[in-house]
This record gives C-alpha cells, structure tokens and sequence, in this order.
C-alpha cells in the first residue's frame, strides 16, 4: 500500500525521540535553538499556505536552511512537495535527514555544506519556496542573498530573531529603519506570521522570535536596479545623522538627480521612502 507523505511521517518518533537518540546537544556556534514541539512547525506551514492560497507545495520546488532535528521539515514533506531540499552543516543533523531520506525516498534531497554557498535559483525550476527557521548569526546575510535573485522565488517563510524582523518590515521614518528594510519591502510583500516566546525552543534563546512571510512582487526591481539600491542605501544609512545632500555627494548632478526623485536635500536616510530610492537608483 502507498502511504502519503503525511502518513509516512505520522509513524516517525517524536522530536525529543530523535534529539535524545543521537545525542544532538544544540551547539551555539551553529545558531541552534530547536523546535521541538511538532505542533509549531506545522502552525508555520499551516499560516505560510493559508495566506498564499495554498493547500499544500504539490507541484512546487522547496528549501530548507538548517532542517536541525527536522521539525520544519516534516511539516514541510507532509504538504507534499513536489522536492524538499535540505542544506545542513551539523553531520549529526545528517544522519537525522538520512533517516527521513530512508523512509520517504528521492522527495527529499539532502545537501550537506554552508548554505551561503548554496545557489537555489540554479535549481530545479519554479515555483520555488524558501522555508527556514535562520541561524540567526546568518540570517541577514542569507535575506540578502535571496533578495537579489528574488525573481527566482515564489515565497520565502522565515524565522528571525524579532528585533532583526523588526528592521525588515520598519516603516519610513521609524529608528529602525535601514538597508534591509528598503530591498526587502521593494522586492516583496511581507507579513508578520507569528511571534515565538523563548520557551518554544530547546535551549531557550534570551530573545524572542518572528516568522515573516515574504512573497515576491510582480513588479520588483531589476538586479542591476538591486546593485544601485545598495549602493545609494549603503551610502546613506552609514552616514544616518547627515543629510542626504551630504552623504550622496559623489553622485554626479545630485541636486538634480533629488529633485526628479522627489527627495528633499535635507532629508536624512530615513525619511527616504524604499519607492524613492527605486527612483533614485533608476537615474543612477
Ligand atoms: N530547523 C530546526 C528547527 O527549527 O528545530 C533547526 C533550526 S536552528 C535555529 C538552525 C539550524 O541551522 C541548525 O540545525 C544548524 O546546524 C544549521 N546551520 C547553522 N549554520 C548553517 C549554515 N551556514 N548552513 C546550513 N545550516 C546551518
């Protein structure tokens, strides 16, 4: 008889089972607080589908960064993906994916190495998800990575440490506001899926979590819009307290420049909307 995925993992041992059985103390250098309680991974994968109108990943290509003892991943294989890609860096968390591997065949690839080295978008085909919950060491740099190929992807659902959640959806104006809330809001529509307290992890981190779900927009900027983004944004938010007639002077013909975006000299990094950095960066 063919079991469904969801059925096959119904019959795996629980999560601590898995934990205690290979003796997987969590390491700090790897970023690692996990989710043992299988009810809140499948909650993300329930509230990710929910609010992108889907069911389950039947015909679509997902990622895993860091499938640990593999709490997102079974939530992920039981909505039936048409592959589910591991990149892992801890072997003992390997070994765990191998298992999984064993029971539920070729669905599952697993990729052990540094998923900053990894290049998704030069696999498979679309759609393609991303689904992690980050080493939050990581997890900027990672965003980044995925924001400049973001064409590539279909959504990203994604686990940071709140504080880090709160930069990428800051409105214009607010303190946290910067780098990375530009590019990501220009690129995306973003929602705020759930907030996680420290007890829901094994070890409990000392800050709270977010899980955002990004979905790419049909209009987004081009890459080498991306790259002049960076530049102009780079520019602006390391020099934050100065003007921007100041901290963009080596743009050529600025004033003009400015004023074609909308921007008024004496603004600061802040007050610039991510729209008017996509203006500025198009005259660039
Ligand atoms: N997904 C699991 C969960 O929710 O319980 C584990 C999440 S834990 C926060 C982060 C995971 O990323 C760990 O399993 C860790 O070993 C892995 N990791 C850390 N750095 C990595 C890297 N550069 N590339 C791939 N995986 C990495």
């Amino acid at each position: 008889m063919n079991l469904s995925p969801a059925e096959i993992i119904s019959t795996f041992p629980s999560l601590r089972t898995i934990v205690d059985a290979y003796g997987l103390m969590a390491k700090k250098s790897l970023g690692q607080n996990f989710l043992l309680d299988a009810n809140i991974p499948d909650k993300i994968i329930r509230l990710s589908l929910q609010k992108q109108n889907k069911t389950d990943y039947a015909e679509d290509f997902v990622y895993e960064v860091g499938p640990g003892p593999g709490g997102l991943t079974r939530a992920v294989l039981a909505h039936n993906p048409k592959k589910l890609t591991v990149v892992e860096m801890d072997s003992r968390c390997i070994s765990i994916m191998e298992d999984i591997k064993e029971k539920i065949g070729s669905r599952l690839e697993i990729i052990s190495g540094d998923a900053l080295q990894q290049n998704f978008a030069e696999k498979d085909s679309s759609p393609r998800h991303i689904v992690s919950n980050l080493p939050y060491n990581i997890s900027v740099p990672l965003l980044l990575n995925w924001l400049k190929q973001i064409k590539a992807y279909q959504s990203l659902t994604l686990m940071f440490q709140k504080e880090v959640a709160e930069r990428i959806t800051a409105p214009t104006g607010s303190k946290n506001y910067g780098r990375i809330s530009v590019l990501a809001q220009l690129c995306c529509k973003i929602d705020w899926l759930m907030d996680l307290n420290p007890e829901c992890f094994t070890p409990p981190p000392k800050i709270w979590s977010a899980v955002l779900l990004f979905r790419t927009l049909a209009e987004r900027p081009s890459p080498k819009q991306i790259k002049n983004i960076e530049f102009l944004t780079n520019l602006a938010f390391s020099q934050r307290r100065k003007m921007i007639r100041q901290s963009l002077k080596q743009i050529t013909n600025l004033s003009e420049k400015l004023q074609k975006a909308n921007i008024d000299e004496t603004f600061r990094a802040e007050q610039i909307s991510p729209e008017q950095y996509l203006t500025l960066a198009c005259l660039l």
